[in-house]
């Protein structure tokens, strides 16, 4: 569970300060997919970020797991990154010169994972995201959707509890976006937290919650599956 009250995240630039994130609360339950949407420039990248411990903050309280991250040093925070958060981005972020496999593997030789378990990860990924019969081809060989898809299974290979993803369709054409939105929700039903970072209101309705961000807040939330534990005000 993920729970952030009143986080604060200022960012000071030369003799500029913004106030990315005010007094904002969330909760995050085991088994969510939660999209957040907002206007541009209302945080939800830093809210992101600091979710998956990208990004420090500079005050408020949140629990991860129960942990509160504010105790957490630099390779505290790295820790319990690389064991509990996954990220897919917008530009996929794949190494463009290895192939499939080995990009699956980049995250899986950073665990130390030994050679037959890396494996066994890589190509169960692979098959999940259904590009098992791609592994020797490049990401230039693919289109879009399965180069997210890639993107997708890489984060998926180290087991994290959560997924996060930051606009992960906006580069792609709506059939492709509604394909990984179906393996989002796969994933997701298969017992990943997802918290899915969107413009696109349509893509958003396919959450089980949807929240929008506003000046650095929480402004509106919907509960569309009403067993779902709502938002702390
Ligand atoms: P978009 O939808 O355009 O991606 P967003 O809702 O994700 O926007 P953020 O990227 O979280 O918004 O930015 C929130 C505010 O914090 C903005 O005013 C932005 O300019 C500012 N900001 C974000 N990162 C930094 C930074 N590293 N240094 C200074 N200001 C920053």
């Amino acid at each position: 569970m993920l729970v952030m009250k009143n986080i604060n995240k200022t960012f000071q630039t030369a003799d500029i300060q913004t106030h990315a994130l005010r007094d904002f609360c969330l909760q995050v339950n085991e088994g969510d997919f939660i999209s957040v949407t907002g206007p541009s420039g209302s945080g939800k990248t830093t809210f992101l970020n600091i979710a998956g411990l990208l990004e420090t903050y500079s005050n408020g309280e949140f629990l991860l797991d129960g942990e509160d991250v504010g105790k957490l040093n630099d390779n505290g925070r790295s820790r319990m990154r690389n064991q509990k958060i996954g990220f897919i981005f917008q530009g996929f972020n794949l190494i463009p010169d290895l192939n499939l496999y080995d990009n699956v593997d980049v995250p899986l030789r950073y665990r130390g994972f030994n050679a037959k378990e890396r494996k066994r990860r890589i190509e169960e990924n692979l098959e999940r995201v259904g590009l098992a019969s791609r592994m020797k081809h490049l990401p230039s060989q693919l289109s879009g959707g399965q180069q997210q898809r890639v993107a997708i299974a890489r984060a998926l290979a180290t087991s994290p509890r959560f997924l996060l993803a930051d606009e992960p369709t906006g580069n792609l054409d709506s059939e492709m976006a509604q394909g990984v939105l179906n393996l989002l929700e796969e994933i997701n039903q298969q017992g990943t937290t997802i918290i899915m970072v969107t413009h696109d209101a349509q893509l958003a309705q396919r959450a089980k919650r949807t929240i929008q961000v506003k000046d650095g807040r929480v402004s509106e939330l919907e509960i569309i599956t009403p067993h779902i534990s709502q938002a702390i005000a």
